[in-house]
């Protein structure tokens, strides 16, 4: 397991993007937190995002001792795909977990869309887009392929 040899606050001179998730994780000029981790003989830094940084705890109990080699960003993830569709899409029935799990998939990649379930085209069946509008008005048509919603089609 990589050991912690030293934990830093330090004030960014660029921008970093999170180890875990991939998303900014601090802006020039803003603090944040530099962990120096070693491994074997390797020594390497980690820098990672606020909500990544809170959802190290669930990852930890649901790898259960599989942790033991560190998180790495395949175990994020693997836990992130695992949790977040589990959720119901109505946020107040979600657990803490499942919503971390939730903003990880959305911080992600080009990130999947977690507020709604894919609906697809009404009477085509075969165009892969969503017609989700959020408010209701085109404005906010979502048209996003079936494979980016964590709620996907059936
Ligand atoms: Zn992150
Ligand atoms: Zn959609």
């Amino acid at each position: 397991m990589p050991e912690v040899i030293r934990t830093r606050t330090m004030t960014a001179r660029k921008q970093h993007e999170c180890m875990w998730c991939r998303a900014v994780a601090v802006e020039p000029g803003q603090e944040y937190v530099r962990t120096t981790l070693v491994e074997d003989d390797h020594m390497y830094d980690w820098v990672a995002c606020q909500p990544c940084i809170d959802a190290v705890k669930f990852v930890i109990d649901w790898a259960d001792g599989y942790a033991d080699e560190g998180i790495s960003e395949d175990l994020i993830q693997d836990w992130a795909r695992d949790i977040g569709p589990e959720a119901d899409s109505t946020p107040d029935t979600q657990t803490g977990e499942q919503r971390a799990a939730l903003s990880f998939l959305a911080r992600y990649g080009k990130g999947m869309v977690v507020d709604h379930g894919f609906i697809g085209v009404a009477g085509h069946p075969d165009d892969n887009e969503c017609t989700h509008r959020a408010d209701g008005t085109d404005a906010t048509y979502c048209g996003r392929r079936d494979d980016d919603h964590v709620w996907g089609a059936a």
